[in-house]
């Protein structure tokens, strides 16, 4: 973090939201990737439908070779799912973290502490199924998530980075390559248990056959064997 990052605070809901997330209200949290293959793939299609609608887009911008990209790291215990679509202004990105408080988020928050409370896991988890996370659900396995953007046509590169408890900070990245890159620092406990390493080669091929082989850009894999 440099010294120019600016350091903002999640509204209420927002963090009971991420507490959530936090403390694994999915009784499956593979869906993690799934939500982030997705936002990559969405990224990828709108820049293909800006680009053919508009021709400055198309020049400012690099639209050849579109793909996901997942890499792992087994001693950082990172991984980082990238794509090189559309990107985010640095005000998309504080868009980003205001569509947290999307509606039906204090509902939703509400009727899943209930759910919990009573310990009745069906309610939960088809209450999960109908709100959709999205991107937030990188916290039930990160205990810090940064994400590194630049948008299509645009010079200057965002840096959002947070634990997922009170605080976010943005900041300025050099050098930021067109696109979204999405870095999770893995949960320790989770790397530990080989049914959640979510660096190991055969659980991400895993969870990437079972939820997002209907994605039509190529997802390229750079994960080390295992
Ligand atoms: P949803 O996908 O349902 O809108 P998410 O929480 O998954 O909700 O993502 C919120 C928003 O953040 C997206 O709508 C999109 O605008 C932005 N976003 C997330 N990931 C990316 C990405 N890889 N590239 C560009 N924008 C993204
Ligand atoms: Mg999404």
């Amino acid at each position: 973090m440099s010294t120019q990052d600016e350091t903002f605070e999640f509204q209420v809901e927002a963090q009971q939201l991420l507490q959530l997330m936090i403390h694994s209200i999915y009784s499956n949290k593979d869906i993690f990737l799934r939500e982030l293959v997705s936002n990559a793939s969405d990224a990828l299609d709108k820049l293909r439908l800006e680009s053919l609608r508009d021709h400055e887009i198309q020049a400012a911008a690099d639209t050849s070779d579109l793909h996901v990209q997942i890499e792992s790291d087994t001693e950082q215990r990172t991984l980082t799912v990238r794509d090189n679509g559309i990107g985010m202004s640095r005000d998309d990105v504080v868009g980003l973290i205001g569509m947290i408080a999307k509606s039906g988020t204090k509902q939703f928050v509400q009727d899943l502490k209930e759910a919990k409370e009573a310990q009745d896991e069906n309610a939960s988890q088809e209450l999960i199924g109908q709100f959709g996370v999205g991107f937030y659900s990188s916290f039930m396995v990160a205990d810090k998530v940064s994400l590194v953007t630049r948008k299509a046509g645009e010079s200057e590169g965002t840096r959002w980075e947070s634990d997922g408890t009170g605080t976010y900070t943005i900041g300025t990245a050099e050098d930021a390559p067109q696109g979204t890159a999405v870095t999770l620092h893995l949960k320790p406990e989770d790397t530990e248990d080989s049914l959640f390493d979510y660096t190991s080669e055969t659980k991400i091929k895993e969870i990437v056959k079972r939820y997002s082989d209907f994605i039509t850009w190529p997802i390229k894999m750079a994960v080390p064997a295992k």
